[in-house]
Protein backbone atom coordinates (compact mmCIF):
# COMPACT_ATOMS: atom_id res chain seq x y z
CA UNK A 1 0.00 0.00 0.00
CA UNK A 2 1.29 3.39 -0.77
CA UNK A 3 2.66 6.02 1.92
CA UNK A 4 0.38 8.52 2.42
CA UNK A 5 2.77 11.84 3.32
CA UNK A 6 1.54 15.95 4.22
CA UNK A 7 4.75 17.94 3.62
CA UNK A 8 4.53 20.94 5.94
CA UNK A 9 6.97 23.46 4.12
CA UNK A 10 6.90 21.84 1.02
CA UNK A 11 7.72 25.23 -1.03
CA UNK A 12 10.90 25.35 1.10
CA UNK A 13 14.42 23.78 0.58
CA UNK A 14 13.51 19.91 2.94
CA UNK A 15 10.01 20.41 1.14
CA UNK A 16 11.24 20.59 -2.46
CA UNK A 17 13.67 18.11 -1.76
CA UNK A 18 11.05 15.62 -0.21
CA UNK A 19 9.01 15.98 -3.43
CA UNK A 20 11.83 15.16 -5.42
CA UNK A 21 12.68 12.11 -3.53
CA UNK A 22 8.72 10.98 -3.36
CA UNK A 23 8.54 11.51 -7.57
CA UNK A 24 11.36 9.02 -7.83
CA UNK A 25 8.93 6.19 -5.93
CA UNK A 26 5.20 6.88 -7.50
CA UNK A 27 4.42 3.60 -6.19
CA UNK A 28 5.53 3.76 -2.28
CA UNK A 29 4.56 6.98 -2.15
CA UNK A 30 1.47 9.44 -2.40
CA UNK A 31 0.93 12.95 -1.44
CA UNK A 32 -1.91 13.36 0.23
CA UNK A 33 -0.99 16.94 1.27
CA UNK A 34 0.77 20.10 0.67
CA UNK A 35 0.93 23.28 3.46
CA UNK A 36 3.41 26.32 3.30
CA UNK A 37 2.79 29.82 4.34
CA UNK A 38 2.53 31.44 0.74
CA UNK A 39 4.29 30.92 -1.94
CA UNK A 40 1.29 29.97 -4.23
CA UNK A 41 3.58 29.87 -8.01
CA UNK A 42 5.53 27.17 -6.84
CA UNK A 43 2.44 25.72 -4.51
CA UNK A 44 0.74 25.68 -7.97
CA UNK A 45 3.17 23.64 -10.16
CA UNK A 46 3.47 21.55 -6.66
CA UNK A 47 -0.26 20.54 -7.38
CA UNK A 48 -0.71 20.12 -11.06
CA UNK A 49 2.44 17.51 -10.33
CA UNK A 50 1.47 15.53 -7.57
CA UNK A 51 -2.25 16.05 -7.39
CA UNK A 52 -2.53 16.18 -3.77
CA UNK A 53 -6.03 15.53 -2.11
CA UNK A 54 -6.08 18.84 0.30
CA UNK A 55 -3.62 22.53 0.10
CA UNK A 56 -3.31 24.49 3.48
CA UNK A 57 -2.04 28.56 2.51
CA UNK A 58 -1.12 29.64 5.77
CA UNK A 59 -1.89 32.98 4.50
CA UNK A 60 -5.29 34.19 3.64
CA UNK A 61 -5.12 36.31 1.02
CA UNK A 62 -2.53 34.09 -0.68
CA UNK A 63 -5.09 31.19 -0.17
CA UNK A 64 -7.71 32.90 -1.98
CA UNK A 65 -5.79 33.92 -4.82
CA UNK A 66 -4.45 30.12 -5.39
CA UNK A 67 -8.56 28.97 -4.83
CA UNK A 68 -8.96 31.09 -8.21
CA UNK A 69 -6.16 30.37 -9.99
CA UNK A 70 -7.16 26.46 -9.20
CA UNK A 71 -10.78 26.88 -10.01
CA UNK A 72 -10.13 28.81 -13.53
CA UNK A 73 -8.01 25.53 -14.15
CA UNK A 74 -10.47 23.03 -13.11
CA UNK A 75 -8.22 21.40 -10.29
CA UNK A 76 -10.60 20.41 -7.69
CA UNK A 77 -7.98 20.32 -4.70
CA UNK A 78 -9.25 21.83 -1.25
CA UNK A 79 -7.75 24.38 -0.32
CA UNK A 80 -8.08 25.67 3.70
CA UNK A 81 -5.77 28.44 5.47
CA UNK A 82 -4.95 29.13 8.97
CA UNK A 83 -2.86 27.64 11.16
CA UNK A 84 -5.15 26.05 12.47
CA UNK A 85 -6.06 23.91 9.54
CA UNK A 86 -2.38 22.57 9.83
CA UNK A 87 -3.41 21.03 12.58
CA UNK A 88 -6.38 19.30 11.22
CA UNK A 89 -4.39 17.77 8.57
CA UNK A 90 -1.84 16.47 10.68
CA UNK A 91 -4.49 14.43 12.77
CA UNK A 92 -6.75 13.15 9.91
CA UNK A 93 -6.90 9.12 9.77
CA UNK A 94 -5.98 9.48 5.92
CA UNK A 95 -2.25 10.33 6.44
CA UNK A 96 0.55 8.25 7.34
CA UNK A 97 3.72 10.21 7.19
CA UNK A 98 4.39 13.57 8.24
CA UNK A 99 7.15 15.29 6.76
CA UNK A 100 7.63 18.38 9.34
CA UNK A 101 9.61 21.09 7.31
CA UNK A 102 8.27 24.46 8.20
CA UNK A 103 10.67 26.80 9.51
CA UNK A 104 11.25 27.67 13.33
CA UNK A 105 8.41 27.91 15.82
CA UNK A 106 5.90 28.37 13.07
CA UNK A 107 6.53 24.62 13.14
CA UNK A 108 6.11 23.57 16.13
CA UNK A 109 1.97 23.32 16.50
CA UNK A 110 1.82 21.10 13.86
CA UNK A 111 4.71 18.93 14.46
CA UNK A 112 3.73 18.38 18.28
CA UNK A 113 0.09 17.42 16.80
CA UNK A 114 1.55 14.75 14.04
CA UNK A 115 3.35 13.50 17.09
CA UNK A 116 0.83 13.16 19.56
CA UNK A 117 -1.48 11.77 16.79
CA UNK A 118 0.83 8.74 16.34
CA UNK A 119 1.86 9.38 13.22
CA UNK A 120 5.33 8.57 11.41
CA UNK A 121 6.85 12.10 11.64
CA UNK A 122 9.68 13.06 10.00
CA UNK A 123 11.22 15.89 11.75
CA UNK A 124 13.16 18.60 9.84
CA UNK A 125 11.43 21.17 12.23
CA UNK A 126 14.49 21.17 14.60
CA UNK A 127 13.29 24.18 16.36
CA UNK A 128 10.13 22.52 17.41
CA UNK A 129 12.70 20.07 19.82
CA UNK A 130 14.66 23.04 20.82
CA UNK A 131 12.10 24.82 22.46
CA UNK A 132 9.41 22.04 23.24
CA UNK A 133 12.05 18.87 24.11
CA UNK A 134 10.19 17.44 27.20
CA UNK A 135 6.54 18.02 25.88
CA UNK A 136 7.71 16.51 22.31
CA UNK A 137 9.28 13.21 23.34
CA UNK A 138 6.32 12.65 26.06
CA UNK A 139 4.23 13.09 23.24
CA UNK A 140 6.31 10.28 20.78
CA UNK A 141 6.32 8.36 23.95
CA UNK A 142 2.33 8.15 24.69
CA UNK A 143 0.99 7.91 21.25
CA UNK A 144 3.58 5.67 19.97
CA UNK A 145 5.07 7.48 16.98
CA UNK A 146 7.85 7.25 15.15
CA UNK A 147 10.06 9.80 15.43
CA UNK A 148 12.82 9.74 12.34
CA UNK A 149 15.45 13.07 12.24
CA UNK A 150 15.73 14.81 9.18
CA UNK A 151 18.53 17.01 9.93
CA UNK A 152 21.73 15.51 8.56
CA UNK A 153 23.60 14.88 11.73
CA UNK A 154 21.19 13.64 13.73
CA UNK A 155 19.85 11.33 10.80
CA UNK A 156 23.26 10.19 10.91
CA UNK A 157 23.96 9.25 14.35
CA UNK A 158 20.10 7.36 14.27
CA UNK A 159 21.99 5.12 11.66
CA UNK A 160 25.07 4.78 13.54
CA UNK A 161 23.43 3.64 16.89
CA UNK A 162 21.99 -0.03 17.07
CA UNK A 163 18.70 -0.82 16.97
CA UNK A 164 17.21 -0.84 20.45
CA UNK A 165 18.85 2.17 21.55
CA UNK A 166 16.08 4.42 22.34
CA UNK A 167 14.37 1.78 24.38
CA UNK A 168 17.22 1.90 27.07
CA UNK A 169 19.97 4.44 25.51
CA UNK A 170 22.74 4.08 28.39
CA UNK A 171 22.73 -0.09 27.73
CA UNK A 172 24.15 0.17 24.51
CA UNK A 173 28.32 1.58 25.49
CA UNK A 174 28.02 4.59 23.57
CA UNK A 175 30.84 6.92 24.95
CA UNK A 176 29.23 9.84 23.66
CA UNK A 177 28.46 11.65 20.21
CA UNK A 178 30.03 13.60 17.52
CA UNK A 179 28.04 16.62 15.81
CA UNK A 180 30.22 17.64 12.61
CA UNK A 181 29.99 21.19 11.73
CA UNK A 182 31.28 22.86 8.22
CA UNK A 183 31.76 25.75 9.87
CA UNK A 184 29.56 27.98 7.24
CA UNK A 185 30.41 30.93 5.32
CA UNK A 186 32.68 32.56 7.98
CA UNK A 187 34.85 29.60 8.91
CA UNK A 188 38.33 30.79 9.98
CA UNK A 189 37.32 34.02 10.32
CA UNK A 190 38.13 36.19 13.58
CA UNK A 191 36.11 38.17 15.33
CA UNK A 192 37.01 41.39 14.13
CA UNK A 193 36.74 40.15 10.97
CA UNK A 194 32.81 39.30 11.30
CA UNK A 195 31.99 43.43 12.32
CA UNK A 196 30.95 44.11 8.67
CA UNK A 197 29.76 40.84 7.19
CA UNK A 198 26.44 41.09 5.17
CA UNK A 199 23.16 38.90 5.00
CA UNK A 200 23.96 38.21 1.18
CA UNK A 201 27.75 37.01 2.56
CA UNK A 202 25.83 35.14 5.46
CA UNK A 203 23.20 33.44 3.16
CA UNK A 204 25.84 31.54 0.69
CA UNK A 205 26.82 28.24 2.40
CA UNK A 206 29.61 26.39 1.40
CA UNK A 207 28.86 23.01 0.83
CA UNK A 208 24.64 23.17 1.68
CA UNK A 209 21.35 24.85 0.07
CA UNK A 210 19.20 25.84 2.39
CA UNK A 211 16.68 28.43 3.35
CA UNK A 212 17.69 31.70 4.84
CA UNK A 213 17.43 31.50 8.34
CA UNK A 214 19.19 28.51 8.81
CA UNK A 215 21.79 29.75 6.59
CA UNK A 216 22.07 32.19 9.09
CA UNK A 217 22.19 30.18 11.78
CA UNK A 218 24.88 28.22 10.18
CA UNK A 219 26.44 31.03 10.10
CA UNK A 220 26.96 32.22 13.54
CA UNK A 221 27.10 28.51 14.62
CA UNK A 222 23.57 28.99 15.99
CA UNK A 223 22.45 26.14 14.01
CA UNK A 224 25.36 23.69 15.87
CA UNK A 225 23.84 24.66 18.95
CA UNK A 226 20.32 24.28 18.36
CA UNK A 227 21.45 20.56 17.35
CA UNK A 228 23.03 19.87 20.20
CA UNK A 229 19.63 20.60 22.08
CA UNK A 230 18.06 18.49 19.92
CA UNK A 231 20.46 15.89 19.78
CA UNK A 232 19.95 15.46 23.77
CA UNK A 233 16.32 15.20 23.28
CA UNK A 234 16.24 12.52 20.79
CA UNK A 235 18.88 10.74 21.88
CA UNK A 236 18.82 10.69 25.85
CA UNK A 237 22.14 11.94 25.88
CA UNK A 238 23.56 14.79 28.42
CA UNK A 239 25.40 17.76 27.46
CA UNK A 240 28.79 16.50 28.56
CA UNK A 241 28.19 13.87 25.62
CA UNK A 242 27.19 15.67 22.81
CA UNK A 243 30.83 17.13 20.90
CA UNK A 244 31.04 19.40 18.17
CA UNK A 245 33.66 19.11 15.86
CA UNK A 246 34.80 21.33 12.76
CA UNK A 247 34.91 19.39 9.33
CA UNK A 248 34.77 21.99 6.41
CA UNK A 249 34.23 18.94 3.94
CA UNK A 250 31.03 17.78 5.27
CA UNK A 251 30.88 14.31 4.25
CA UNK A 252 30.74 12.86 7.64
CA UNK A 253 27.90 14.09 8.37
CA UNK A 254 28.23 12.73 12.57
CA UNK A 255 30.00 9.76 14.13
CA UNK A 256 28.98 7.69 17.17
CA UNK A 257 31.46 7.48 19.45
CA UNK A 258 31.50 3.55 21.53
CA UNK A 259 33.19 2.42 25.18
CA UNK A 260 35.23 -0.07 23.33
CA UNK A 261 36.68 2.50 21.11
CA UNK A 262 34.83 1.96 17.56
CA UNK A 263 33.73 4.76 16.00
CA UNK A 264 30.64 4.33 13.56
CA UNK A 265 30.21 7.08 11.39
CA UNK A 266 27.72 7.96 8.39
CA UNK A 267 29.21 9.27 5.21
CA UNK A 268 27.71 11.34 2.14
CA UNK A 269 27.31 13.76 -0.21
CA UNK A 270 25.96 16.91 1.27
CA UNK A 271 22.50 16.85 0.19
CA UNK A 272 19.04 16.07 2.10
CA UNK A 273 17.63 14.17 0.19
CA UNK A 274 19.66 11.00 1.48
CA UNK A 275 18.27 11.60 5.00
CA UNK A 276 14.71 12.04 3.49
CA UNK A 277 15.28 9.00 1.54
CA UNK A 278 16.33 7.32 4.10
CA UNK A 279 13.32 8.31 6.56
CA UNK A 280 10.60 7.90 4.20
CA UNK A 281 11.81 4.48 3.34
CA UNK A 282 12.93 3.52 6.84
CA UNK A 283 13.74 0.12 7.71
CA UNK A 284 14.23 -0.13 3.83
CA UNK A 285 16.92 2.03 1.61
CA UNK A 286 15.53 3.83 -1.69
CA UNK A 287 16.66 5.69 -4.45
CA UNK A 288 17.72 9.16 -3.47
CA UNK A 289 18.80 10.62 -6.73
CA UNK A 290 22.32 11.55 -4.40
CA UNK A 291 25.40 10.03 -6.05
CA UNK A 292 27.03 7.49 -4.76
CA UNK A 293 30.32 8.81 -2.76
CA UNK A 294 33.61 9.07 -4.56
CA UNK A 295 36.02 8.36 -1.72
CA UNK A 296 39.48 9.02 -3.59
CA UNK A 297 37.68 11.91 -5.41
CA UNK A 298 37.28 13.56 -1.59
CA UNK A 299 40.65 13.26 -1.20
CA UNK A 300 41.47 15.06 2.29
CA UNK A 301 39.34 15.15 5.16
CA UNK A 302 40.15 18.27 7.66
CA UNK A 303 38.90 18.69 11.22
CA UNK A 304 39.27 21.57 13.75
CA UNK A 305 37.70 22.50 17.19
CA UNK A 306 35.05 25.39 16.97
CA UNK A 307 36.10 28.86 17.72
CA UNK A 308 33.64 29.90 20.75
CA UNK A 309 35.47 33.15 20.83
CA UNK A 310 34.09 34.11 17.63
CA UNK A 311 31.04 31.96 17.23
CA UNK A 312 29.55 32.37 20.98
CA UNK A 313 25.87 31.21 19.46
CA UNK A 314 27.69 27.65 19.87
CA UNK A 315 28.54 28.43 23.37
CA UNK A 316 24.63 29.89 24.55
CA UNK A 317 23.24 27.01 23.15
CA UNK A 318 25.73 24.54 25.69
CA UNK A 319 24.63 26.83 28.47
CA UNK A 320 20.72 27.10 27.42
CA UNK A 321 20.88 23.10 27.54
CA UNK A 322 22.50 23.16 30.60
CA UNK A 323 20.22 25.18 32.51
CA UNK A 324 17.09 23.16 30.82
CA UNK A 325 13.63 24.15 31.80
CA UNK A 326 12.63 26.60 29.43
CA UNK A 327 15.68 28.21 28.68
CA UNK A 328 16.21 26.39 25.24
CA UNK A 329 13.02 27.97 24.34
CA UNK A 330 14.21 31.64 24.93
CA UNK A 331 17.07 30.65 23.10
CA UNK A 332 15.32 29.79 20.13
CA UNK A 333 13.13 32.57 20.44
CA UNK A 334 15.88 35.58 20.71
CA UNK A 335 17.90 33.56 17.91
CA UNK A 336 14.38 34.31 15.50
CA UNK A 337 14.26 37.55 16.90
CA UNK A 338 17.49 38.38 16.34
CA UNK A 339 18.47 36.61 12.77
CA UNK A 340 15.14 38.04 11.42
CA UNK A 341 16.58 41.69 12.17
CA UNK A 342 19.92 40.97 10.88
CA UNK A 343 18.12 39.54 7.51
CA UNK A 344 16.12 42.83 7.57
CA UNK A 345 19.90 44.80 8.34
CA UNK A 346 18.56 46.01 11.43
CA UNK A 347 21.06 44.71 13.41
CA UNK A 348 24.69 43.49 12.51
CA UNK A 349 25.77 39.84 12.50
CA UNK A 350 27.81 40.19 15.94
CA UNK A 351 24.69 41.37 17.67
CA UNK A 352 22.60 38.08 17.11
CA UNK A 353 24.66 36.87 20.16
CA UNK A 354 24.03 40.00 22.16
CA UNK A 355 20.46 39.55 21.77
CA UNK A 356 20.09 35.88 22.70
CA UNK A 357 22.57 36.64 25.63
CA UNK A 358 20.87 39.50 27.02
CA UNK A 359 17.10 37.62 26.74
CA UNK A 360 18.08 34.62 28.77
CA UNK A 361 19.26 36.82 31.03
CA UNK A 362 16.16 38.42 31.36
CA UNK A 363 13.66 35.68 31.30
CA UNK A 364 12.95 33.87 34.15
CA UNK A 365 12.49 29.59 34.09
CA UNK A 366 9.51 28.12 33.91
CA UNK A 367 8.82 24.90 33.39
CA UNK A 368 7.36 23.08 30.11
CA UNK A 369 4.14 21.13 31.10
CA UNK A 370 2.15 21.76 27.79
CA UNK A 371 1.81 23.47 24.07
CA UNK A 372 0.36 26.45 25.40
CA UNK A 373 3.21 26.95 28.40
CA UNK A 374 6.41 26.91 25.64
CA UNK A 375 4.08 29.22 23.30
CA UNK A 376 3.91 31.38 26.38
CA UNK A 377 7.74 31.38 26.96
CA UNK A 378 8.01 31.99 23.48
CA UNK A 379 5.76 34.86 23.47
CA UNK A 380 7.61 36.79 26.46
CA UNK A 381 11.27 36.16 24.94
CA UNK A 382 10.55 37.26 22.04
CA UNK A 383 8.51 40.64 23.05
CA UNK A 384 11.91 40.87 24.94
CA UNK A 385 14.27 40.30 22.16
CA UNK A 386 11.84 42.83 19.86
CA UNK A 387 12.76 45.50 22.01
CA UNK A 388 16.22 44.75 22.23
CA UNK A 389 16.20 44.90 18.32
CA UNK A 390 13.88 47.88 18.03
CA UNK A 391 10.94 46.33 16.33
CA UNK A 392 8.85 46.18 19.39
P1 LIG B 1 12.84 27.38 3.93
O1 LIG B 1 12.86 28.78 4.40
O2 LIG B 1 13.48 27.03 2.64
O3 LIG B 1 11.32 26.87 3.87
C1 LIG B 1 10.43 27.09 4.91
C2 LIG B 1 9.05 26.51 4.60
O4 LIG B 1 8.21 26.78 5.73
C3 LIG B 1 8.38 27.15 3.38
O5 LIG B 1 7.64 26.17 2.70
C4 LIG B 1 7.42 28.17 4.00
O6 LIG B 1 6.27 28.41 3.21
C5 LIG B 1 7.03 27.46 5.27
N1 LIG B 1 6.62 28.38 6.32
C6 LIG B 1 7.31 29.43 6.84
N2 LIG B 1 6.59 30.05 7.79
C7 LIG B 1 5.42 29.38 7.88
C8 LIG B 1 4.25 29.55 8.68
N3 LIG B 1 4.12 30.54 9.58
N4 LIG B 1 3.24 28.65 8.51
C9 LIG B 1 3.33 27.66 7.60
N5 LIG B 1 4.40 27.47 6.81
C10 LIG B 1 5.44 28.32 6.96
O7 LIG B 1 13.47 26.49 5.12
P2 LIG B 1 14.27 25.10 5.01
O8 LIG B 1 15.70 25.37 4.78
O9 LIG B 1 13.55 24.14 4.11
O10 LIG B 1 14.15 24.59 6.51
C11 LIG B 1 12.96 24.03 7.03
C12 LIG B 1 13.25 23.40 8.38
O11 LIG B 1 14.16 22.31 8.18
C13 LIG B 1 13.94 24.35 9.36
O12 LIG B 1 13.48 24.08 10.64
C14 LIG B 1 15.41 23.98 9.25
O13 LIG B 1 16.14 24.23 10.43
C15 LIG B 1 15.32 22.50 8.98
N6 LIG B 1 16.48 21.95 8.26
C16 LIG B 1 16.77 22.39 7.02
C17 LIG B 1 17.88 21.89 6.35
C18 LIG B 1 18.21 22.33 4.96
O14 LIG B 1 19.16 21.81 4.37
N7 LIG B 1 17.49 23.26 4.36
C19 LIG B 1 18.69 20.93 6.97
C20 LIG B 1 18.35 20.49 8.25
C21 LIG B 1 17.24 21.00 8.89
MG1 LIG C 1 22.04 19.83 10.31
Amino acid sequence: MQQRVVVLGSTGSIGQSTLDVIARHPERFRVYALAALRQIDLLESQIERFNPVVVVVVDPVAAEQLQARLKSKGIPVQVHTGAEALIKLVQSPEIDTVMAAIVGAAGLPSALAAAEAGKRVLLANKEALVMAGPVFMEAVRRSGAVLLPIDSEHNAIFQSLPPGYAANPAAHGVSHIVLTASGGPFRGYKKEHLTEVTPEQAVSHPKWSMGPKISVDSATLMNKGLEVIEAHFLFGLPADKIKVVVHPQSTIHSLVQYVDGSVIAELGEPDMRTPIAHALAWPERIQSGVSVLDLVACGQFDFAEPDLEAFPCLSLAFEALQRGGSAPAVLNAANEVAVAAFLDKKIAFLAIPDVIRQTLAAISDCPLTDLDSVLDVDRKARRYAESLVGVA
